[in-house]
């Protein structure tokens, strides 16, 4: 029998645009569709600028949508009664690319973790929250000595183990990984990955992973997304996505992944010219200005989403008659 999976974010023709200059609107979401099954990594990947950040902040309510729905656990995300949206908060939680800025430097370590711990009441004595902040740097990999100190007191993996403790310290049920690595230094990069598979066991969480990186994406998620200039272009098992990519962007951009033999042959594809503004996009296709296998139709037609093999999606003209 099939194994049902358990979708606990649900994205539906979700559109986020932002008004830029007088009469400039910059669509960076435009019509993006997506489910996120409980106990899986969903690793949303793209050029900066193509939208995916702006994306994983819409799906936890940290931007309004301009239109469309996430659902979570079935529930409008951008509509919930206060009730509801406290538990919400509790249950998501967001790890940011940037573990210098995201955490207070006049706060210690202890307060930062705290400070979800007491928005949630989640302990009912001062022991007991002193325990609960003890729990989780001892979960990431740092020590009960380190609660009374300052975050410039650390290195920036340190930092990021902090962050991860924060989001962790009120038991959520899901995170947005929004490029937690990127600000690293490659030798940690590694290390925050493996710490995050290992709590995703531990835990049984569910992860958006946003990335640039590649390896990182086929290392830690069980499906691919790609997206260009706000579309998702591509999406699908991870095993598939990269054994078999089907659009010409997803190509170009694993072409360019390094290959550890230096023997290997790199057939890599360069796209010409640079991504275009989010807020004057080509008609038809937004990729067709830089496709080699750019089509008349390609021009004027937007293409629509087609499942190629079962799971695996693909925005693409190449595919209409398969
Ligand atoms: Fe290239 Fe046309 Fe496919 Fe767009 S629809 S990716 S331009 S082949």
């Amino acid at each position: 029998m099939k194994e049902q999976k358990e979708v606990l974010l649900s994205v539906q023709h979700l559109k986020k645009y932002f008004h830029v200059g007088k009469n400039a609107i910059l669509k960076a979401v435009d019509d993006v569709s997506f489910d996120i099954y409980k106990g899986e990594t969903l690793g949303m990947v793209g050029e900066s600028g193509c939208g995916k950040t702006t994306c994983g902040r819409t799906c936890i309510g940290l931007y309004d949508r301009t239109d469309g729905k996430v659902l979570y656990k079935g529930q409008d995300v951008h509509a919930l009664e206060p009730k509801e949206k406290r538990s919400f908060k509790k249950e998501v939680q967001m790890v940011f690319q940037d573990p210098y800025n995201s955490l207070d430097p006049r706060m210690t370590v202890a307060e930062i973790i705290g400070e979800g711990i007491d928005i949630h009441h989640l302990a009912k004595t001062k022991q007991e929250r002193q325990d609960i902040i003890y729990k989780y740097l001892e979960l990431v990999g740092l020590n009960r000595e380190h609660a009374n100190r300052f975050v410039h007191e650390f290195s920036g993996g340190q930092r990021q183990r902090i962050g991860i403790a924060r989001a962790l310290a009120v038991q959520p049920e899901f995170i947005v990984l929004d490029e937690p690595i990127s600000a690293l230094d490659v030798s940690i990069q590694a290390q925050i990955v493996n710490l995050l598979v290992d709590l995703q066991k531990k835990m049984g969480l569910t992860y958006l992973f946003v990335a640039h990186d590649l390896s990182m994406v086929k290392h830690i998620s069980d499906r691919v997304g790609v997206m260009y200039l706000g579309n998702l272009v591509e999406y699908g098992d991870t095993k598939d996505i990269f054994k078999n990519p089907l659009h010409p962007y997803t190509k170009a951009l694993f072409s360019a992944i390094p290959v550890p033999d230096p023997d290997a042959k790199m057939n890599r594809i360069v796209l010409e010219g640079s991504i275009p503004s989010p807020a004057n996009p080509p008609s038809g296709c937004k990729f067709h200005t830089r496709c080699a296998n750019c089509m008349a139709k390609c021009k004027e037609v937007a293409p629509q989403q087609k499942e190629i093999e079962p799971g695996h999606y693909v925005v693409c003209h190449l595919y209409d008659d398969v």
